[in-house]
């Protein structure tokens, strides 16, 4: 997700904030306090709103743990994982690549509840453990916290099994199928169609609830339907295209650059000698060896050529850390992963060396070529 804010890395896998998160954060904190208030009579008004807060972040702990166990197993297969990013429908693991075997899938997908009920179980112990008996008044902050976080791990355990996609049900779905049917496209069908349904059945229930006078669930409720019936129909977007097209090799959308400039080369001096010859539209920038974005002839175009002379390539791009993608990476999957961060192109790589650039525009030309069963001809040699 694009404008995430990086706040760590555990294991090499980058773990990022969106901003929406803060909304969800609020919103449960909210939620917290008036459980609190609730059950607990003898707790004070700061009693309750501390331990809101502390569960709320605590609640986002158990994300994070939960999103790691998806993200760790998957590394073990030696799946490339690129980030967890936390956001206000929860957490979300980047996981890229696709899955070899449905076993893969399923334990990729099975970790991150596994993780939740585990978590959950043990604080549940620990309640019943130590909780007040009958007559001694209301448990300890901490306690209380302990409760509610057991409670809401086994929620996120279990509502994280229905089988709707992209919740990691509907993945365990799809590898039970795939590996039950050997087909990964009726897989992907099956598990959308399901998913689909329960979309409507959350948006249903929501609807419910929110008649029933639960306002703010019964919304919430709504919102998450939305969010899976748009996920699971993206989901059978790609199946249709990928039944259709096969796997496309990314290196025959790649645009070979020779050349790579540097952040302080004169904007006159790249557009005369790289971008006007023609032989290079997209010029990948560096600064201090580091890639900072890409120069194109409309980077320059902003401003009069007369001005062209005293600019810095550095001042006129707009600088960005640029999306890699591996040479050998799946040309429909990495159009999915620039529309997905809303940018233009992505830095391709050999290994660890820059071998070009490629872009939305020429991806979707060649799907749409192999789509039209022109495949085979527009292959290019091996970089
Ligand atoms: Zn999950």
């Amino acid at each position: 997700m694009s404008s995430s804010i990086k706040i760590g890395r555990i294991s090499g896998i980058k773990i990022s904030v969106h901003p929406t998160w803060i909304i969800a954060f609020f919103f449960i904190a909210w939620t917290i306090s008036s459980l609190f208030e609730r059950s607990f009579d003898s707790w004070s008004p700061a009693q309750y709103w501390t331990g809101a807060a502390i569960g709320s972040f605590a609640l986002f702990a158990s994300v994070l743990v939960h999103e790691l166990a998806h993200s760790l197993v998957a590394q073990r297969l030696g799946l490339p994982v690129e980030g967890i990013t936390l956001f206000i429908f929860g957490g979300v693991s980047q996981i890229r690549g696709r899955y070899k075997r449905a076993r893969d899938e399923f334990l990729v997908a099975f970790a991150g509840p596994l993780s939740s009920l585990i978590l959950g179980a043990l604080a549940l112990l620990a309640w019943f453990a130590f909780r007040p008996g009958r007559g001694e008044g209301d448990p300890s902050l901490l306690l209380g916290i302990i409760f509610y976080l057991g409670f809401m791990n086994i929620v996120l355990g279990v509502f994280n099994l229905l089988p709707g996609f992209p919740l990691d049900g509907g993945r365990v779905l799809r590898s039970i199928v795939w590996g039950w049917t050997n087909s990964e496209s009726k897989a992907t069908r099956v598990a959308a169609n399901v998913g689909n349904l329960v979309a409507y059945g959350l948006i249903g229930f929501g609807i419910y609830q929110f008649i029933d006078g639960n306002t703010f669930g019964g919304i919430w409720m709504v919102f998450i339907g939305l969010f899976l019936q748009s996920a699971s129909r993206g989901e059978r977007r790609e199946e249709r295209l990928r039944s259709s097209v096969g796997q496309v090799p990314l290196r025959a959308a790649v645009q070979r650059t020779p050349q790579i400039v540097n952040a302080t080369d004169r904007v006159a001096d790249v557009m005369s000698n790289v971008v006007s010859r023609g032989f290079q539209q997209v010029v990948p920038v560096i600064d201090d060896g580091v890639p900072i974005g890409f120069f194109t002839a409309a980077d320059a175009e902003r401003f009069p050529t007369i001005d062209w002379m005293n600019l810095s390539i550095g001042g006129v791009i707009r600088r960005q850390e640029p999306y890699a993608v591996q040479l050998a990476d799946d040309a429909i999957e990495v159009l999915e992963a620039l529309q997905a961060r809303n940018i233009q192109y992505a830095m391709v790589l050999a290994g660890d060396t820059v071998v070009g650039v490629v872009g939305q525009q020429e991806l979707e030309s060649l799907i749409r070529l192999r789509q039209s069963g022109g495949g085979a001809s527009v292959d290019q040699p091996p970089i």
